[in-house]
């Protein structure tokens, strides 16, 4: 099993949380940095554990704060071997943590980066469905749709090839339209993440959210797809391995 999507360093025990993933049987953990301080910690697990793997960016709530000599920055950490993808980069309209004009430069900037270095862009995107939109009808490279929210991005990655990937509050019961999404998504372009720590599954939900879990997600978008949840384990792992480059 792999966890395409995972902010261990936002857990004060990430090592024990890690170790705890692999003895359940997960294999791999892609593990996502919010900024340049954090991008230095989550490398150094990366490089701590053979099978995690770092996924680098700036998160839109940083925005405001957040200067081109960073996006520098960014740029010298993504160069590190472990460093599979860029991201989490997008828009937030929902919390508006940042100013609008701050959050759509630095996704722009993000997703020039990510085409100058030839690596897939994690996307995060809340209550912004057409600017997000917009703002990828340019970009030509890999694009994964972090915690999938919004059926109404559906068409769009159907029709562009994006990969979706569904976090645990697909697996909540009043998720129905996040499950009737997942039976549309193609076999090949499907991924499953926790989103650690936060947005445990059913049936640990509510509780600290951590890798280990993304097999109840697993679960739940099997029964919804009325797929075998060993075929559709190997399949995902074969999805996040072509996406993010793994070996
Ligand atoms: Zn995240």
């Amino acid at each position: 099993m792999i966890d395409t999507h995972a902010h261990l360093t936002a857990l004060d025990d990430p090592d024990a949380v890690v170790e705890r993933a692999f003895a359940a049987g997960v294999t791999r953990i892609l593990t996502v940095a919010t900024d340049i301080e954090d991008g230095h910690r989550v490398l150094a697990l990366a490089e701590a554990h053979d099978g995690v793997f770092a996924i680098l960016g700036i998160h839109p709530h940083e925005a405001g704060v957040t200067k081109d000599a960073d996006v520098d920055a960014l740029r010298e950490l993504l160069a590190h071997p472990k460093a599979v993808a860029v991201g989490e980069t997008g828009l937030d309209w929902f919390r508006e943590y940042a100013p609008h004009d701050a959050q759509q430069r630095l996704f722009a900037q993000q997703l020039e980066l990510a085409d100058e270095l030839g690596k897939p862009v994690v996307i995060h995107t809340r209550a912004a469905d057409e600017d997000t939109l917009a703002a990828l009808a340019g970009h030509d490279g890999t694009v994964v749709l972090h915690c999938f929210s919004s059926p109404h991005l559906l068409p769009a990655a159907l029709e562009r090839g994006w990969y979706v990937s569904f976090a645990g509050n697909a697996s909540f019961p009043k998720a129905v339209d996040l499950r009737l999404a997942a039976t549309q998504v193609p076999a090949d372009r499907i991924l499953a993440e926790t989103d650690s720590p936060y947005l445990a599954p059913q049936p640990v939900r509510g509780q600290r959210n951590e890798p280990a879990y993304v097999v109840h997600t697993l679960a739940a978008l099997a029964q919804a797809r009325g797929d075998d949840p060993a075929e559709l384990e190997r399949q995902i792992d074969a999805n996040a391995t072509a996406c993010f480059s793994l070996d």
